[in-house]
């Protein structure tokens, strides 16, 4: 298997830039059993960057194979979690140690801004790794009373194999929401990063080689989805799936499971997340956050405040400021190493398509474009403007479907009932956002909302201990924090007869 290797001489990273182009299994790097490759592109100019190695189902078993070895061998609950949590910190102290390379390596295979690769992406998947390190002595069952003559108590095991299937839209990040609680609960781990974006899951590998965990412990394997990811999904030996993607993928993902051997499956899917302007919220906040919620990372976030209601007596002051913030965040629009950019592509040219689509099918149904709803000028590369729609109804496209691109799509309300009623009229349910200075309201009103996570007066701010996941077809099972360890361990009950003659 090769390398990639570029030297880069930007403002914000002078420097060489490289990972391993192969399948990570059993840990070596190797060639994909039946040859095939993938082309990784820079979406912030259209152009090849590398080429790396894409698993078939051949690879996939391999993979398992080696997972099932090192499980029975060298990982699980044989290994004590002080261990493991070793390991684990090993490997974060490493990727600290490489931090920058990383974030270029991220910047040129998503077109991500330096500012947001380095100030979310690199430090939410360090502090991620390491806050699961600590978790890895500390994961524990409990005695239960029941009579004298028993004693009762459960243990929470791993489940052995699991399958890891992640997005493009944050992918370092997505490896480390994925491996942390795995590892740190004694699990084994076949990962397939998005086909799109594979470098820094790749360059993740050799640090996994570095720090020293058994060979098979961890197997990274890009592959597209219907070949690679099918097969993980499939797989008889893999007791339990991880996914995040697309609320369509995980459908797939579901019925994979009942359809082979009942793994245990949490979705992290899709989202249009409401977020509610009321009259009395502080405006200038509510349009800074309202602004992060949607253009971040191009609005390519599973949590985007996509849908943005506005009570009528903020409506006229709240668009005026939130076009203009859209009018700044287009003029900050580019090369995602250059100083000051912060707005970069979307990930690719498919991808545009849909967004651009989605934009063209708002304005059929007579949604008006306030801001945006076109390409961005710049000439090379997949950037489209920032983008505001008005005049929305409830059954408009733009309202019910993810668009997973810079667009927002603004509704104005009268009443909390109403807005009540709006914002949970959808099929999704990750994530949604109060602005209001009344703290009543606040409550009363993030508690009616359907949402796995209730922003205040802020928006889209994970933090690594905080639960991370959805209602409704946003999916299942909880990342991050306490809650992402059970979802990475089975309870078993052990009665033990300590007196009971019969
Ligand atoms: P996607 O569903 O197309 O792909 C996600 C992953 O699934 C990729 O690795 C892909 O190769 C794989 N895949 C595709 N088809 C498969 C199949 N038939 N079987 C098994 N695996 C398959 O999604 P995407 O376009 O990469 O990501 C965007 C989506 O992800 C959006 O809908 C977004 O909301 C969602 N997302 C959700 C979260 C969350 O935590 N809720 C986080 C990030 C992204």
């Amino acid at each position: 298997p090769g390398t990639f290797k570029v030297e880069l001489d930007t403002p914000v990273y002078k420097g060489s830039v490289s990972c391993n182009t192969g399948l990570f299994i059993d840990g070596k790097f190797v060639d994909a059993v039946e040859g095939g490759t993938i082309d990784v592109i820079n979406p912030s100019t259209g152009k090849l960057l590398t080429k790396v190695a894409a698993a078939t189902s051949k690879d996939v078993d391999i993979a398992v194979a080696a997972a099932k070895r090192a499980y029975k061998t060298s990982w699980g609950l044989k290994v004590p979690g002080a261990q493991r949590g070793e390991l684990l910190m090993k490997l974060a102290t490493l990727l600290e140690a490489n931090i920058n390379e990383f974030a270029a390596l991220e910047c040129l295979n998503l077109g991500k801004p330096w500012s947001e690769t380095t100030g979310f992406d690199m430090r939410n998947s360090l502090q991620t790794l390491k806050y699961y390190a600590g978790w890895a002595d500390k994961v524990h069952g409990h005695t239960i009373e029941t009579n004298e003559q028993k004693l009762a108590y459960t243990r929470h095991e791993p489940f052995g194999v699991v399958g890891q299937i992640i997005p493009w839209n944050y992918p370092l990040t997505m490896v480390s929401w994925k491996i942390g609680p795995a590892l740190a609960t004694g699990n084994v781990v076949v990962l397939k990063p998005s086909e799109m974006t594979p470098l820094t899951a790749l360059k993740l590998a050799s640090l996994v080689q570095e720090a020293g965990f058994p060979p098979g412990v961890v197997n990274i394997i890009p592959g597209y989805g219907a070949t690679a990811g099918a097969a993980i999904a499939l797989h008889p030996d893999i007791r339990k799936i991880a996914f995040t993607g697309s609320t369509l993928t995980g459908r797939k993902i579901q019925e994979a499971s009942s359809k082979s051997n009942l793994k245990v499956v949490t979705l992290e899917l899709g989202g249009k997340s409401p977020n509610i302007i009321f009259d009395d919220a502080d405006l200038g906040q509510a349009v800074k956050w309202a602004a992060i919620g949607i253009f971040t990372n191009s609005g390519q976030v599973c949590t985007a405040g996509s849908r943005i209601f506005v009570q009528e007596g903020i409506y006229d002051a709240f668009m005026k400021a939130f076009s203009e913030a859209a009018a700044g965040v287009s003029n900050k629009t580019g090369d995602p190493f250059a100083e000051g950019t912060v707005h970069g592509p979307v990930v690719s040219q498919t991808q545009f398509d849909r967004v651009m689509n989605h934009i063209n099918t708002a304005k059929a149904e007579g949604a008006t474009a306030f801001i945006g709803g076109e390409r961005h000028s710049l000439t090379d590369g997949f950037f489209v403007k920032p983008t505001i729609f008005t005049d929305c109804t409830p059954d408009m496209k733009i309202i019910q479907e993810e668009v997973f691109g810079p667009v927002a799509a603004v509704v104005k309300f009268k009443t909390e009932e109403e807005v009540i009623e709006m914002a949970n009229d959808t099929e999704y349910g990750l994530a949604c956002a109060v602005f209001t200075e009344n703290a009543s309201k606040a409550i009363r009103v993030s508690n009616a909302l359907e949402a796995g996570m209730a922003f205040v007066n802020c928006n889209i701010t994970t933090e690594y201990n905080v639960p991370f996941g959805g209602y409704k077809q946003s999916g299942y099972g909880r990342e991050l924090g306490a809650y992402a360890i059970d979802t990475y361990t089975q309870v078993k009950a052990v009665h033990i007869n300590v007196g009971l003659k019969i």
